[in-house]
């Protein structure tokens, strides 16, 4: 299959392409396009034939459902079963933007989209492309983001290409991805909401709507073949270039100083090395291929450049990747939860 690749404006995206893309939507067919997490992976989210052509082109496991994005607040209504009182408060203070909810599910979503589930998890953008592509096809648009499984999400429209490749009908390239890490996913389904997924909408900033609420295990843990997570996506592997990835932890001197002992012991047995450094430490490691995530000063330089550089380590071809770690507050959550994944939770403390 031959892949369009068509570039818009991020702010002011061509009509025409749009309903280009949108067509390919409603025929049944896949186009990625960007949103303010990653770049998601479209299907129409009514047609379980569709979304089965997701799951084949990502190669992901059919048991891990997709979340359904929509364009205006009135596509909510008709895909869920109740808007509970938390999702309201939730919507009203984070919509439209980077949180997903799951909610109690319609008749007309299909179990091909929820993976067996009797829950949906949905999403409305930001991203202006995104926002008016949804609205232009008029139906829910199934968009788990658009890499191979278990590769890191893609951030911009050549990561895409370089993992879909011949295996969609479309990809919209409307820039960088301005967040670069998937969404918060909070499940109101039940009483007391559970956070399922960290992202960009912090625990401090949900439980300032609506109260305390209670964090998934797998978040935080490695999931053990007995805990069951409540996103199944969590107990595969995700976020992983092909180097393995060591984390280090400790004070930063410290840090700085284990990674360059590590670096020369594992070059001496012929590997090659990457360090993931940061603005701050970039000039004091040697003998590695050394690339900077960001600055410790403002994190979101971090979580928007992460998946990249993840990305470019397999690039170059590094066999092991040894990182810093970051703070976990605030936004760092999300960050380190996507690390501990790379990771595989393998971390060195000094
Ligand atoms: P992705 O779209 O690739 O960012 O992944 C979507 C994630 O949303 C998956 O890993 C799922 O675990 C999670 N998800 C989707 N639907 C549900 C649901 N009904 N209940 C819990 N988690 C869900
Ligand atoms: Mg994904």
């Amino acid at each position: 299959m031959e892949t369009k690749i068509i570039k818009v404006d991020p702010e002011r995206p061509d009509k025409s392409a749009l309903e280009e893309a949108a067509r390919i939507l409603r025929a049944g067919g896949l186009v990625a396009f960007p949103t303010e997490t990653v770049y998601g992976l479209g299907a129409n989210g009514l047609d379980a034939n569709a979304c089965k052509r997701i799951y084949e082109a990502k190669g992901r496991p059919s048991d891990n459902p997709l979340i359904l994005t929509i364009g205006d607040i009135s596509g909510l209504y008709p895909i869920v079963g109740r808007v509970t009182e938390n999702a309201e408060k939730i919507i009203d203070a984070f919509w439209p933007g980077p949180i997903t909810l799951v909610l109690p599910k319609a008749d007309c979503v299909p179990m091909e989209v929820t993976g067996g589930l009797d829950t949906v998890a949905v999403r409305f953008p930001s991203n202006a492309v995104a926002r008016e592509l949804i609205k232009t096809a008029g139906i829910p648009v199934a968009a788990p983001s658009a890499n191979s499984s278990g590769k890191p999400s893609p951030t911009r429209a050549s990561h895409v290409e370089f993992d879909l490749n011949g295996k969609i009908d479309m990809i919209i390239d409307g820039g960088p991805a301005d967040w670069g890490l998937e969404s918060t996913i909070l499940d109101v389904s039940v009483d007391r909401p559970v956070l399922l997924r960290p992202g960009a909408v912090t625990k401090e900033m949900i439980e300032e709507i609506v109260g305390e609420i209670d964090v998934d295990p797998a978040v935080y843990s490695k999931p053990s073949a007995d805990i069951v997570p409540k996103a199944p996506g969590m107990k595969y592997k995700h976020y992983s270039p092909a180097a393995k990835v060591i984390l280090v932890s400790g004070n930063l001197e410290n840090v700085v100083k284990t990674i360059n002992e590590k670096v020369s012991e594992d070059s001496a047995k012929g590997l090659k090395v990457g360090v993931m450094a940061t603005e701050q430490t970039k000039n004091r490691y040697t003998g590695a291929s050394v690339l900077v995530v960001g600055d410790r000063d403002k994190p979101e330089t971090i979580g928007a450049n992460l998946f990249k550089i993840l990305r470019k380590f397999d690039h170059i071809g590094a066999d092991v990747v040894y990182s810093e770690v970051f703070d976990e507050a605030g936004e760092g959550a999300a960050i380190m939860n996507r690390l501990n994944k790379a990771a595989g939770f393998n971390y060195i403390y000094c």
